[in-house]
């Protein structure tokens, strides 16, 4: 197969760890006879130094044009007093809307080899955990009728959240595709017993749920959730839910795997096209040191070759080099512990490399 792949490196420690992403995709090419051909686009800082806005509509269409785009990271202390729709970050929202991309993905696995980095207690994980939250990114209350006003002399601001039955239709396709792809078993996380936007998205989400018999689905109010992923992240498989309440729980779930270096994400639309990129950010206080952790992305590359090409032995061959070289004791400095060996960014990628 051919595959366009944009690459948008950033700033900070982007352009080092996609440059190990790149030599992986490379080997991946030269193991399953892939072509993959690669494109630069500037976005975030580099692109405000460069074009004066953090995405130019040029780059824009690049990214319109591939077949998925792999992203490192954007933004600095640099550009963090620029108007908010002049930053960096501007860059990602306006990247996510152009392209249509309205699911986020983000698996939050505890690697066994990693347990000691995880803040929950030993007997609790056990047996790990491997779990994908998938957040609506376009609607709901961030996206909603906004005002702070004065009335009768009293401020008061109100958010409003609306869904419409095609927005909660498309996601929840969206989640049972994937959970189809793993153990079939998906939470519908809402607030159903008070909010009737998640009264809408309960019931169409067991409308989607006739078209997929073979998966089991769990309701959970989001609170329940919230303590459930810290009481038992080993009940989880896939969890949907709207976009806030994906935004806080996701980034609950990431934090009990302990290791942000290694959290990878993919924000997907109606077709096979994705954006993928590491949860973390351009980690300015490290950049240009060889020093950042390169799996985060490494592992969205994965995901890319699995959501976006069907690429599935070849994404697990990706997947079995990591666990290979984390048995092995190789640490970047992020997921150090005592009797492991510490590498660097660029001895990281070269032996995932090695190993596929
Ligand atoms: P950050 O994720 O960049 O860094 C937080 C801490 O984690 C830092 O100590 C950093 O060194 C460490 N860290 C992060 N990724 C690492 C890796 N791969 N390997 C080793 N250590 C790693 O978050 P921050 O410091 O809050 O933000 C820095 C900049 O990144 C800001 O400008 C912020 O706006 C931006 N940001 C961008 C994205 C994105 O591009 N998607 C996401 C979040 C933050």
């Amino acid at each position: 197969m051919e595959k366009n792949i944009v690459l948008i490196k950033g700033d900070g420690i982007g352009p080092e760890i996609i440059e190990q992403a790149v030599l992986v995709l490379d080997r991946i090419g030269e193991k399953h006879s892939h072509k993959f051909n690669y494109t630069d686009v500037l976005m975030g800082g580099i692109s405000i130094d460069t074009h004066g806005v953090p995405l130019t509509d040029e780059a824009l269409e690049t990214a319109k044009k591939s077949d998925a785009v792999l992203l490192g990271a954007v933004g600095g202390p640099k550009w963090e007093d620029l108007p908010g729709h002049l930053r960096p970050e501007a860059g990602l929202l306006a990247i996510r809307k152009g392209l249509g991309l309205f699911a986020n993905v983000r698996p939050a696995v505890l690697y066994p080899q990693l347990k000691d980095a995880c803040p929950i207690r030993e007997d609790i994980i056990a047996d790990g955990f491997d779990i994908i939250i998938m957040r609506e990114l376009t609607g709901g209350l961030y996206f909603g009728e906004r005002n702070i006003e004065t009335v009768d002399g009293v401020r008061r601001a109100y958010d409003t959240c609306v869904y419409d039955e095609n927005e909660i239709r498309r996601i929840a396709v969206s989640a049972f595709e994937i959970a189809m792809k793993r153990t079939k078993k998906l939470t519908n996380v809402d607030k159903a017993n008070v909010l009737d936007t998640s009264r809408l998205w309960r019931e169409v989400v067991h409308e989607v749920a006739k078209d997929y018999p073979e998966v089991e689905v769990i309701d959970m109010l989001v609170d329940n959730a919230a303590m459930q992923l810290v009481r038992n992240p080993g009940q989880f498989d896939v969890m949907v839910m709207e976009n806030m309440f994906g935004d806080i729980l996701s980034d609950e779930a990431s934090m009990i795997t302990g290791s942000i270096g290694m959290l990878s994400s993919a924000s997907l639309g109606d077709t096979k096209f994705g954006l993928y990129e590491p949860s973390h950010g351009s980690a300015p206080d490290i950049a240009n040191q060889d020093k950042a952790n390169p799996l985060a992305t490494i592992i969205s590359t994965a995901m890319m070759l699995r959501y976006s090409f069907d690429m599935e032995q070849e994404a697990q061959d990706i997947e079995n080099a990591i666990d290979k070289v984390l048995t092995e004791g190789y640490r970047t400095v992020d997921i150090m512990s005592d009797g492991c060996t510490l590498v660097s960014c660029s001895e990281m990628g070269r032996r995932i490399v090695e190993n596929i």
